[in-house]
């Protein structure tokens, strides 16, 4: 249940916007102009404001302007004619949670506020728990991709194709997708117009808006087969469209580039008092996750849902709560190629296979974590403590050096003394190249 002001100066769209979300158990208000709504924002915490974006003296934009300056976590849905929604588009880049084309269904605005309440949800959810230390969430915005902020991405693939896909917030806003809707190969789609519908377990049709104008080229096979692709890897494998884009530089204009829309993020965040950190995705590696996942065992490291059940059975996490296999796999996938291979976490998994046999997605951890490894030790990261094993067994034959009273004491036992031999495991080292390993390991 929420609290929903509807702002529109046609009564009988106020009228049947509040019978409809009343008939979900929400409390509606409404009036009829943005100078009543700057006024009832004042007296009440109203948790959405629908309004209208053509309105006389003070418009939508103008009303969502104000709305945010006062309560920036009040989340804004505007009522869009067909002629404005250009105008919408830019409001969503101002801070507007997404947009209604007039006319539209009791379903449509039910599925839109929906989600708007379950991205509310969630945040709140991260909030405490974060203020409980519990948990850190990440939602990923690579920095080199275009944003129809909480909605929709591009990636810019040369100067006459792109690639569309919709974003890690409006993703988890959904919840459980039970089917996704594509238009056809050769379909002209224009930015802010209906691009794809996307059916979660409710019911609620999710409508996603092209963040830009252009011919359908490519549709994404495996997000057809398999709609968890979108959730596990929103913006690689998850992609929806390729598109031919006809207006590309227009449309640029209207959404707001990766580096910025962090920016835009943490000054949201901060506002609403959460904790935010950032990490830059420049210098981060999308193959990362392709490259483990072509190494034995490391096939189903994007099946990872991140649920955490790996972390929470892993008895090395008991031990030392920096552990936390769960946010190795998420810097994975994220592309922290280096910053994995050279943390000192990945080698502490003890193969124990606890999270294996819990994992539900069968990620199958304990091989992936074997996978990381063999690829760090490949590049030259080796953990300290395997380096001066291997120096120990190369130079004295054994993991540890003998004395003579090593020897003293197994000939008092009549035991046969023990002989170093550390030319031959010399030899071994290098024909495995383990001691190349070693000399790149300490450059
Ligand atoms: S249990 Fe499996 S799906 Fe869950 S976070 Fe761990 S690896 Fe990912
Ligand atoms: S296999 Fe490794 S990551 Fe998994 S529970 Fe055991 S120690 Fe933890």
């Amino acid at each position: 249940m929420a609290s929903i002001l509807i702002v529109d100066d046609e009564l009988v769209i106020c009228k049947s916007c509040k019978k409809i979300l009343e008939q979900t158990g929400h409390i509606v208000d409404y009036v009829l102009t943005g100078k009543e709504a700057l006024k009832s924002v004042e007296e009440k915490k109203y948790e959405v404001i629908i309004t209208d974006l053509k309105m006389p003296e003070i418009n939508g934009m103008e009303l969502l302007e104000s709305v945010k300056k006062k309560r920036e976590n009040v989340d804004v849905i505007m009522i869009t004619g067909y002629a404005t929604i250009e105008t919408a588009v830019q409001a969503m880049k101002l801070g507007a949670y997404d947009y209604i084309p007039k006319p539209f269904t009791p379903e449509e605005l039910r599925s839109v506020v929906s989600r708007v309440l379950e991205k509310r949800k969630v945040i709140e959810e991260e909030r405490l728990a974060e203020e409980r230390d519990l948990i850190r969430f990440e939602y990923t915005m690579p920095g080199d991709l275009y944003y129809l902020p909480e909605h929709a991405w591009v990636k810019i693939e040369n100067s006459s194709l792109v690639r569309i896909g919709i974003d890690d917030v409006f993703i988890r806003s959904i919840g459980e997708i039970v089917e996704i809707k594509l238009p056809t190969k050769g379909k002209t789609l224009e930015q802010g117009k209906l691009c794809a519908e996307i059916k979660d377990m409710r019911g609620n049709i999710h409508k996603m808006w092209s963040p830009v104008s252009g011919e359908v080229l490519e549709i994404n096979q495996d997000v057809i087969k398999d709609y968890s692709v979108v959730k596990i890897d929103p913006y690689g494998s998850g992609w929806f469209l390729r598109i031919i884009p006809s207006h590309l530089g227009e449309d640029l204009k209207n959404l707001i580039h990766g580096t910025p829309l962090v920016k835009w993020w943490l000054k949201k965040e901060l506002i609403q008092g959460r904790k935010a950190k950032y990490v830059m995705a420049e210098g981060l590696d999308s193959n990362f996750k392709y490259e483990i996942a072509r190494q034995p065992g490391g096939e189903n490291i994007t099946h990872c849902f991140q649920c955490g059940t790996c972390t929470a059975s892993c008895p090395v996490r008991a031990i030392d709560e920096r552990y936390n296999p769960r946010k190795i796999i998420r810097m994975a996938l994220l592309g922290m190629k280096s910053r994995v291979l050279s943390s000192e976490f990945i080698w502490l998994c003890s193969s124990c296979y606890s999270c294996y046999e819990r994992c539900p997605q069968d990620v199958r951890l304990t091989d992936v974590m074997t996978a990381i490894s063999n690829i760090a030790v490949r590049e030259g990261y080796i953990h300290p403590l395997y380096i001066n094993s291997l120096e120990i067994l190369k130079n004295h034959g054994r993991l540890y050096e003998v004395s003579e009273f090593d020897n003293k004491i197994r000939a008092r036992s009549g035991l046969p003394s023990l002989q170093e031999d550390h030319e031959t495991v010399k030899k071994i080292l290098e024909i495995t190249h383990v001691d190349t390993f070693i000399k790149r390991s300490k450059k």
